[in-house]
């Protein structure tokens, strides 16, 4: 599932290929992508207008329109975007088609049809419960201190909580803990401030240097311009149970918390401090 350095490098990528673009006509070759309004509505909203800016909150992608409404994706496992010339077939899985009128076609890719786009008056109303953007100056160690402080939960299943900090997934949730040395089952209220400071930095350091590289390329993620990110190559622990750890040579461990495969170092970071 993309994450938010994902998110953020296909946003950047369709800001850069149509920001300003119009929207000539919308085709909907599978009406379940579309979760509101009806579908008549949806590709009628939608029909001439300009495309003013597209940018990422959490893990949706915001396309804001020159009428003050707002074209809303949400990618979930497999969805993506990406723009071809109007004379590119189709392939089985383009599920929306946004006609520009430069004669390019963007389409809606999605393998798993889980992603949903939303086309509202104003974003707060899908957007509402997000909580605080991980790489936003309002992120502060003090903030995070107050998510996880009176919270009797595993951290790491709060680092998932998109009401509490938006776009942190599995994978960088399981890294940033990696490189701040902490258990994912400790006690988010025992974690230490110097503790929590370390985890702040961390989960900043991992989501930027995702970004950087233009994110993680498991299975389907592609950015706009249809290339893989390179960011699967540095990855410390996701998805390397069994590999040695690239610090200390100790087999990296993968366990379910919170019915999510979490893998981290048993010696990097101890059960108990
Ligand atoms: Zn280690």
């Amino acid at each position: 599932m993309p994450e938010l350095p994902e998110v953020e490098v296909i946003a950047q990528g369709l800001q850069r290929l149509i920001g300003q673009s119009i929207i000539q006509q919308v085709e909907v070759l599978w009406p379940r992508s579309v979760a509101c309004p009806e579908v008549p509505a949806f590709t009628h909203g939608l029909a001439g207008r300009h495309v003013m800016d597209v940018r990422r909150r959490g893990k949706f992608i915001l396309f804001a329109l020159d009428d003050g409404r707002c074209l809303l994706a949400h990618l979930r496992m497999t969805g993506g975007f990406c723009v071809f010339p109007r004379t590119t077939p189709p392939h089985a899985y383009v599920r929306v088609i946004f006609h520009l009128a430069d004669g390019r076609d963007l389409w809606y890719v999605d393998v798993r049809k889980f992603g949903r786009l939303y086309l509202v008056d104003s974003p707060d109303e899908i957007l509402h419960e997000l909580g605080v953007e991980p790489l936003s100056a309002e992120f502060t160690a003090e903030r995070l201190a107050d998510i996880l402080r009176r919270r009797k939960r595993a951290v790491k299943p709060l680092l998932l909580d998109q009401r509490l900090i938006a776009g942190v997934g599995n994978i960088y949730a399981d890294e940033a803990l990696f490189r701040a040395g902490i258990h994912p089952l400790r006690r988010a209220a025992d974690l230490t401030m110097e503790e929590v400071r370390g985890l702040h930095a961390a989960i900043r350091e991992v989501l930027q240097e995702a970004i950087d590289h233009r994110g993680t390329t498991l299975r389907n993620y592609r950015d706009a311009d249809g290339e893989t990110g390179e960011n699967q190559f540095r990855l410390n622990v996701y998805r390397r149970q069994g590999e040695p750890c690239r610090r200390c040579g100790t087999p990296i461990e993968r366990i379910v918390v919170g019915q999510r495969g979490t893998h981290f170092c048993p010696h990097c970071q101890p059960a108990r401090p």
